[in-house]
């Protein structure tokens, strides 16, 4: 290449003048130096693509001279210029980092150009080879940065889905890892369903982004979901991506709950990030999922298979709970204890069917009479209890009363005709060092009494 440096280095002036002027004809910056000494200077003061070098030189040799410039500018490629008779020493130098050599006698000018056109190709090739390898290096590097931050992420993913289990926390641990992992300006979540605690929603925004911008997200993901789609609407999207042109979504399917995700930016996404955010909503959903398997697998041991209600297995564990809590913070508990008046009666002149049928019916009739909080339990056969938190007796008599009146009007639909039917209730508040055994002993005694004195009626513990 035209402007590449050749240092020449002969005590012969003529054959130094000779091939100065040749290769400067071919556009070659040229320095001679007739001497080993004023050739190292010549070094020290500036770079050389390339040395010509004359073996037999005075004081240091051309030899010496090689590995004093190899040390110095190991890029140099070095041409050493010899005789026939010098051809041994030639091997010796190509062993100390020599390209080749040229033989003086009968030397042509063009394989004189070959040469170093050779040489200086060489060069070239070496040094774009070592840039390749750092590069390759680099890769290598950036590769295992990646792997590692994939391998976080992985980690991250379990961490944050697979162990909680509330859908709260799933949408949160799926929100954080979206947010942490993909730089956004604006990510949300809508759920729509049946179970406890839907419908949800989260959101997750820059500070800056244009309140505008954000409605126009919540308002695609809210109404993409009221239409119960399976893919939101074209146009819609289209809207969003007007106002910030990256976007992306996803549905999500767990039991009857159905939930979309929309993440977006200025900037367009990645095939990574598109894969990425992929990667974590399917794993939100399957985290989604099993909640929905753990809720059903849960309501079948804590729920009674007729009427829905809790059984008394979830009774006996929640009692406790509730009198410690009652304990805790002074607050009054009181328990009901329901039966239903000659029900076998029932079984007996309409059919066991029949009997189920008021059972439900009953069943659906209290849990709609009472407070959220109050704990509506199916305690065996036609015996209903019901724990009322934060009430003491006096208001429990009260709300039996209401229920024994609500009861005795409830109107269950037989193929005969309509049928009514009556319950006794026993009534007890949670006295002092009671444990829950004495709170059930009392609030079935108190059944006993309504039962013995007559039944169609509600009795207070003493
Ligand atoms: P009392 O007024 O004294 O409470 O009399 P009772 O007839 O209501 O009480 P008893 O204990 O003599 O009879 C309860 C009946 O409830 C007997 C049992 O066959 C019936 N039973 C229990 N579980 C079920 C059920 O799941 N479905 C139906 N249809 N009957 C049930
Ligand atoms: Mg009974
Ligand atoms: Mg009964």
């Amino acid at each position: 290449m035209p402007g590449e440096k050749i240092l020449l280095v002969d005590d012969d002036p003529q054959f130094l003048g000779l091939v100065q002027e040749f290769l400067e004809e071919q556009g070659y910056a040229v320095v001679t130096a007739p001497d080993s000494r004023q050739a190292l200077d010549a070094v020290g003061r500036e770079g050389f693509h390339l040395a010509l070098v004359d073996l037999r030189l005075p004081e240091v040799s051309g030899l010496d001279l090689l590995s004093h410039i190899k040390a110095k500018s190991p890029d140099t490629e070095v041409i050493l210029c010899t005789g026939y008779a010098d051809l041994d020493t030639v091997l010796q130098a190509m062993h100390r980092g020599a390209y080749d050599y040229l033989v003086k006698q009968n030397l042509r000018l063009p394989d004189l150009q070959a040469v170093v056109a050779r040489g200086l190709e060489h060069r070239h090739l070496a040094l774009r080879n070592r840039e390749l390898l750092v590069e390759i290096e680099e890769a290598r590097d950036e590769l295992a940065r990646r792997r590692a931050a994939e391998l976080v992420q992985i980690r991250r993913i379990g961490e944050s889905l697979s162990c909680p289990l509330s859908w709260e926390q799933i949408i949160e641990g799926l929100l954080n890892l979206i947010w942490e992992s993909i730089p956004l300006a604006f990510l949300g979540l809508e759920l729509r369903g049946e179970g406890e605690n839907l419908p949800l929603q989260a959101y997750r925004c820059q500070p800056g982004v244009a309140e505008e911008a954000i409605q126009t997200f919540k308002s695609f993901l809210q109404e993409s979901l009221g239409q119960g789609r399976v893919y939101p609407d074209a146009a819609r999207a289209a809207q969003c991506q007007a106002v910030l042109p990256g976007v992306l979504w996803a549905m999500v399917k767990a039991g009857e709950t159905l939930g979309l995700i929309g993440a977006a930016r200025e900037t367009p996404f990645t095939p990574e990030e598109t894969e990425l955010f992929r990667i974590f909503t399917l794993q939100g959903e399957s985290a989604l999922r099993n909640l929905v398997l753990y809720e059903q697998v849960r309501n079948l041991a804590i729920r009674d298979h007729l009427t829905g209600l809790f059984n008394y297995r979830y009774f006996w564990d929640v009692l406790p709970h509730e009198i410690r809590l009652s304990r805790r913070y002074g607050t009054p508990l009181s328990l009901l204890f329901m039966d239903i008046d000659d029900f076998k009666t029932i079984n007996d002149t309409l059919g066991h069917p029949m009997g189920d049928m008021v059972l439900k019916t009953l069943a659906a009739y209290l849990e709609g009479a009472v407070r959220q909080a109050d704990v509506v339990c199916r305690y065996g056969g036609e015996e209903f209890v019901t724990l009322l938190p934060q009430t003491p007796q006096n208001q429990a008599l009260a709300l039996a009363e209401r229920l024994h009146q609500g009861i005795s009007q409830l109107a269950v639909p037989l193929p005969q005709g309509e049928m009514h039917f009556t319950v006794s209730i026993g009534v007890a508040g949670l006295k002092p060092g009671m444990n829950s055994e004495g709170l059930v002993r009392a609030a079935d005694k108190a059944l006993y009494q309504a039962k013995e004195t007559g039944k169609n009626r509600v009795c207070g513990a003493d």
